[in-house]
């Protein structure tokens, strides 16, 4: 595996891939890998003829400096999976090599009120400091495509608007969500949780189930509040939002809308720790 740390190495190296009409498959993550980015990475792998996996653990997307700095940084462990799965390219730059001289970014993107509610009320400025570093990397990287998790849908329908409006030539695929046996998404965060922590973190993906099985005969509000209040029950649970949304805008839902496609998201932090986790229901 090739591994960059500069821009000029790593646009050298795919300019080349291009001229030998090489496509160009691009995983963003911010490290302490687990199989949910593996399996991005497989999907890359499957489409494209390169991939390439960033690692860079963004400052401008967290909104709060005690948990930029609790993310789990395992570097070494995280080349050997790549290495391991077969990756052609790592890029990780530092934060002077992404934002040099501090300077961030620019760009005039019309988020159409996907950022409105759940992750971007919850956590202000964050989807802002998402397409900083995702418009920053698509220029640099131009990939025919970037893969993204479900289980950060928001993210995922933002970065395909971004992409849509600036970045026209990247497809943006969306990846299933992987899980322990238990349910729990895979999250690089759970590495934080201690095994009484992890253990309870398995009933957010069986609320997310309970609500998508309830939904169609329990009015939405009550039913939130009554999965909202057993969850908390858990002296180490504390649910940040339980929402259903229009799984094309975000737009909250209070009705069940029959027609549209749905997803219901959930946040709560454990053990302190920040978890997230949905299930799309066609
Ligand atoms: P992160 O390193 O947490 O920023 O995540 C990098 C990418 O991996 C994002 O597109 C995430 O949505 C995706 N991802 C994280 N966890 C999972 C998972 N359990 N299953 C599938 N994709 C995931």
């Amino acid at each position: 595996m090739l591994i960059f740390k500069h821009i000029s190495d790593l646009q050298n190296y795919l300019s080349k891939q291009r001229l030998n009409s090489k496509t160009i498959g691009f995983v963003p993550t911010m490290g302490a890998l687990h199989k949910g980015h593996l399996y991005l990475l497989q999907k890359s792998k499957a489409e494209q003829d390169i991939s390439v996996c960033s690692i860079f653990v963004n400052p401008t997307q967290f909104n709060q400096k005690t948990d930029l700095k609790a993310y789990p940084r395992t570097i070494e462990q995280d080349i050997y999976l790549l290495e391991k799965e077969g990756n052609d390219v790592l890029f990780m730059p530092d934060e002077n090599e992404m934002y040099p001289k501090g300077q961030l970014p620019k760009i005039d993107f019309d988020f159409a009120g996907l950022d409105k509610d759940m992750e971007g009320s919850h956590r202000p400025g964050h989807f802002n400091g998402v397409v900083m570093v995702l418009h920053r990397f698509l220029n640099i990287i131009q990939p025919n495509a970037i893969y993204m998790g479900q289980k950060d849908f928001q993210q995922y329908l933002i970065t395909d608007k971004l992409a849509k409006d600036f970045h026209p030539k990247t497809k943006v695929r969306m990846v299933q969500t992987v899980r322990e046996a238990d349910g729990l998404a895979m999250s690089s965060r759970n590495l934080r949780l201690s095994e009484k922590g992890r253990a309870v973190s398995k009933n957010l993906y069986a609320a997310l189930k309970s609500f998508s099985e309830k939904m169609h005969s329990v009015p939405v509000d009550d039913l939130k509040n009554s999965i909202i209040k057993s969850l908390n029950e858990h002296p180490d649970i504390e649910v940040e939002y339980l929402e259903l949304a229009n799984a094309e805008n975000m737009q909250l839902l209070e009705n069940v809308e029959k027609e549209s496609k749905k997803v219901v998201c959930i946040a709560a932090n454990v053990e302190g720790v920040r978890l997230i986790d949905n299930l799309i229901i066609p």
